[in-house]
This record gives C-alpha cells, sequence and structure tokens, in this order.
C-alpha cells in the first residue's frame, strides 16, 4: 500500500510534467473507485495546472477553479505517457494535456479515489493534524496532544488526527529507533522520549522518500509502473529474526489490529 513517502515521490515526480500544462481532457473508464468519480472534474478542461501538493497521502491537482483531489488507496498510481499509448487494464483515469501528454491513473484493486474541491476541503480528508515534516510536529505540540492518553503510543502516532501520514511500517521502525515500546500508554512518555521519537519519524520518512526518489522508475516511463520501493527495514515483518541491535528475537503482536515488530529488550 502507498504510505506517505511513496505519495511524496509520486507528487516529486509528476509536477514537473504537469505544472503549467493546460488539461484537454478528463476520461474516466470507470463510475467508481472507493467513491463514485464526481462530474465535477469535467471542469478541470481547459483549465492549467498551476501546483501538485499533497495533504497526507492525498495529491491535489490545483487549477484556479479548484483542485483534484487524488488518493492511491491500495495499489493506485500516477504515470506521465504519450497520449497515444492506448490505456491498458486498470487504467480507469486519463488527465490529457495539451502538450500530447497523459497523466494516467492505474488501479487493480479500485480503493483509490479522484475527487474535486472548490476551496481545498472536502470531508475525505476530514480533520488532520499536522504533517510530519513540518515544524508543527514538535516534541511541545505532541507531548500536550498526548496528556492523560492510555491508548498504545504506537496507536496515538498512526492517529492522522495526531499527526498525518504515519504508517504502520514507520510507526514500527520509528519507535525502534527510538527504544520506545510500542504499547506504552502514550500519556506517559516524558517531553524527553516524545523528542526522540518525532525526531525519528521525521528521519525514517525522510530517508524513505530519499531512497523512493533514487530508486523509484521515472514516472514517464511506459514500461512498468512506478511502483512501491524497497526499503530498508530494521524490524517491520521481521518476528523471530534477530534485533539488529541486540541480537535477541524481534517479536510481534497485533496493537490496534496493526501487526506490531518490536524488540522487549531494547523497546521500553
Ligand atoms: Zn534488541
Amino acid at each position: 500500500m502507498p504510505e506517505l513517502p511513496e505519495v511524496e515521490v509520486s507528487r516529486m515526480g509528476i509536477t514537473p510534467h504537469l505544472v503549467g500544462e493546460t488539461v484537454a481532457k478528463i476520461t474516466f473508464r470507470t463510475p467508481k473507485l472507493r467513491w463514485d468519480i464526481p462530474a465535477e472534474l469535467k471542469q478541470m478542461e481547459g483549465q492549467v495546472i498551476r501546483n501538485i501538493s499533497r495533504r497526507a497521502k492525498y495529491l491535489l491537482i490545483e487549477t484556479d477553479i479548484g483542485s483534484a483531489i487524488v488518493h492511491l488507496g491500495m495499489s493506485g498510481s500516477l504515470r506521465v505517457l504519450d497520449a497515444e499509448i492506448a490505456p491498458a487494464k486498470h487504467d480507469h483515469v486519463d488527465l490529457k494535456l495539451t502538450n500530447g501528454k497523459v497523466l494516467r491513473y492505474n488501479d487493480p484493486r479500485r480503493f483509490g479515489a479522484w475527487l474535486w474541491t472548490e476551496d481545498g476541503t472536502h470531508a475525505a480528508l476530514g480533520t488532520m493534524g499536522p504533517e510530519p515534516l513540518t515544524d508543527e510536529f514538535n516534541p511541545d505540540y505532541i507531548t500536550e496532544k498526548a496528556k492523560g492518553k492510555r491508548v498504545a503510543v504506537k496507536q496515538f502516532i498512526m492517529d492522522n488526527k495526531v499527526v498525518v501520514g504515519v504508517g504502520n511500517i514507520y510507526a514500527n521502525e520509528s519507535l525502534f529507533s527510538a527504544r520506545i515500546h510500542p504499547t506504552r500508554p502514550a500519556g506517559k512518555l516524558t517531553h524527553k522520549e516524545w523528542a526522540l521519537l518525532v525526531d525519528e519519524i521525521k528521519q525514517v520518512l525522510t530517508t524513505a522518500i530519499k531512497q523512493g526518489g533514487t530508486t523509484l522508475k521515472d514516472f514517464s516511463q511506459a514500461d512498468g509502473k512506478p511502483g512501491y520501493f524497497a526499503q530498508e527495514l530494521l524490524v517491520y515483518g521481521k518476528a523471530g529474526e534477530p534485533c539488529p541491535n541486540c541480537g535477541e528475537p524481534l517479536e510481534e503482536q497485533k496493537i490496534g489490529q496493526r501487526n506490531t515488530f518490536f524488540c522487549a529488550e531494547c523497546q521500553l
């Protein structure tokens, strides 16, 4: 599933091909992805794409009259191709440009979304916490936010209302690096521990974006799709393997229905 780093790398990958270009035509080959595709998206035809921004795992393709909101769901991907290249299976949306290129959206499982907003707000975006890579996400903010909370720290940092885009992989990895046990009640962490954890979350996401930027295929390549990049992970998916720090076998446990990997020796 595309996590925040993949979405950010997608944003960086498509931006140079789209910004400043004019939309010639938008085509849907399915009426519905996760939600119905709104007819309002047709208004993009004739509009200049001003910017591609990201909010959590949503991409906003901005024009002067509104923005398309794109979510990659479980299996979605975006590519910029020559418009003459015929669409393949699961190519559900085409945003054709006047320069002969097309932004093509492929999504085998159809859990993604194409929506429309005039003012940048949408029910799908909900009420979200700060972006993890901004200064707004800092130890003071999260210490205050966590006060009195008994929920496990792992669930807490994965809550979009607290901070957006910390997916399961990154929650596991950052807790390991900060040496904090994932089941600790969020309200019991000290300011010093939060400072460490905030730092590790930023680090792990930044590294993934950098890695993705270098390993992803060109977004304008027709063969193969710009899929999800392999990452160097320390604990995620490695139950029973030796802890990279102390050598004891890593453990696995479900927290809030999500698989959680940790070292009981190193994480307190
Ligand atoms: Zn260990």
